[in-house]
């Protein structure tokens, strides 16, 4: 029997603010154990949360770039459960009345467009960490990070393949970092999320039995947890068992996923509005106010590349992809505007390449990248003028990247000009013609294939800075003039 999967996820999105959801404590990362925290993250008896209006902010500019509809008011809920990082013994997340709700994200998978439709966002706190200390038999615990904000998004049910769930995941990264409310860094665990899969014979109506799968912290994490998650039950119904509703871990070593515990339902975490905090009531006004400072959003963007510059849509994609890749793509084209083709296949290729060898291709803004995008203008312009040929310009490029330089301080300190005076071409070729003279011989009596090596000699003796065509010209006039 042919299966098809079923597959919602729910990503929990790091806000970039200053400081927690309910106290004044700092988000930084990194800090050493327990720096972060005060007697309301800690969970102390008799204090009070204090809501930080930046974190609805932020939700309110996630909900308008995903088209969710925005509560006038939405309710905070205590969500219980017992964990050693949960200092209150329940966290502080919505329920009933979350922020925002039915939305849509565009996704492009396998050649298509493909509308997957959001349940919901709502805020809630981040819970500490328990460190496992193994050397002296102890579990320590971390607050750092209890109560730092976090957005739950909620897919609908709608994806049907591991490479659409990573597309989508890859999609709402784009989105929030273009509107800047949360860094998309998986590593340090900003963004990361949870799967729920299950399979039904193709055609079927109703829905088999979800797993659900816990901290997924990468795109090759997410679309290979799922792809294993798939053939497991798909190995399972074949075996006549019966897929048991459960929640299970990504054990990235072994590359299979496995229980950690049968799934509690919603009653078992005892949800009730939190009664130290007021309904959320949201103006209008304010929303319109957030609305007018959303960026122009990713799709947009790659559109606008495609109709301003002309570009394929692959090139407008990538460059799209991120919102830092695209600013530099424009402040690039801005330098050298003749040539937005060329432009294009620098960044692509160089730039993010240098990135990426560099690890750098996690950072945000591209004030740090290894060279500055008026610098890469002037290089593609001196290219097409035919200053330096496209091998020279690659050793330019990595000096570029090396001393911060300009394109032409480089060129003119290590004296990579493209010669294409006829007098200095014409001095090299009769020296290279008069050390090779059965060469010149054989071209002359119809070996023109040759003229390839006589390119090369005069190639090499240039260090690679002879203009092609000029040379190539001068060459052929000089073999045939002797004929
Ligand atoms: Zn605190």
């Amino acid at each position: 029997m042919e299966y098809e999967a079923i597959i919602g996820l729910e990503v929990h999105a790091q806000l970039r603010t200053e400081s927690k959801i309910f106290c004044g404590c700092s988000t930084k990362f990194g800090a050493a154990p327990n720096h972060h925290t005060c007697p309301v993250c800690a969970g102390l008896p008799g204090v009070l949360p204090v809501l930080n209006r930046r974190v609805v902010e932020y939700a309110i500019r996630t909900a308008l770039a995903t088209q969710c509809q925005v509560r006038r008011v939405s309710r905070w809920a205590r969500k219980n459960y017992f964990y050693p990082d949960l200092p209150k013994g329940y966290q502080i997340s919505m329920y009933e009345m979350p922020i925002a709700e039915h939305g849509y994200v565009d996704i492009e998978a396998d050649g298509a467009r493909k509308r997957i439709r959001l349940t919901r966002i709502h805020m809630e706190e981040d819970a500490g960490k328990t460190i496992h200390d193994a050397g002296n038999d102890a579990s320590l615990v971390d607050l750092n990070r209890a109560g730092v904000p976090l957005l739950e998004i909620v897919s609908e049910p709608d994806l049907r393949s591991p490479e659409e769930a990573g597309a989508y995941l890859r999609t709402l990264r784009t989105v929030l970092q273009y509107i800047e409310v949360c860094d998309g860094n998986m590593e340090e665990g900003s963004l990361r999320c949870d799967a729920n899969v299950s399979i039904r014979p193709h055609g079927a109506r109703t829905f088999g039995t979800k797993v659900e799968i816990k901290n997924l912290n990468s795109f090759r994490a997410v679309e290979k947890a799922i792809s294993y998650e798939i053939h497991r039950q798909q190995r399972a119904t074949h075996m006549g068992e019966t897929i048991v509703q459960e929640t299970r871990l990504w054990d990235a070593n072994r590359e299979v996923t496995r229980n950690m515990r049968s799934k509690e339902s919603a009653h078992d975490y005892r949800y009730f509005p939190d009664p130290d905090l007021l309904p959320l009531v949201v103006e209008q006004p304010w929303i319109d106010t957030i609305a007018a400072t959303l960026p122009e959003l990713p799709t947009a963007r790659r559109d606008r590349f495609m109709h301003d510059y002309s570009l394929p849509l692959y090139d407008a994609n990538v460059l799209t992809m991120r919102k830092d890749v695209a600013d530099y793509y424009e402040t690039t084209v801005r330098a050298y505007p003749s040539e937005p083709k060329a432009v294009s296949n620098w960044v692509m290729d160089s730039i993010l390449r240098a990135l990426k060898d560099d690890n750098r291709d996690q950072q945000l803004t591209s004030t740090a990248w290894p060279c500055p995008p008026e610098h890469l203008g002037t290089l593609v312009r001196l290219i097409h003028e035919g200053k330096i040929s496209g091998k020279i310009a690659k050793t330019v490029f990595d000096a570029m990247c090396a001393t911060g330089t300009s394109p032409e301080t480089i060129i003119a300190e290590q004296e990579l000009a493209q010669v294409s005076n006829e007098h200095e071409l014409t001095v090299q070729i009769d020296h290279v013609m008069a050390a090779n003279p059965e060469k010149v011989a054989n071209y002359r009596a119809g070996r023109e294939k040759l003229l390839q090596f006589f390119v090369g000699q005069v190639m090499r003796a240039t260090q690679g800075k002879a203009h092609p065509q000029r040379l190539m010209d001068l060459l052929q006039q000089k073999l045939a003039a002797g004929q």
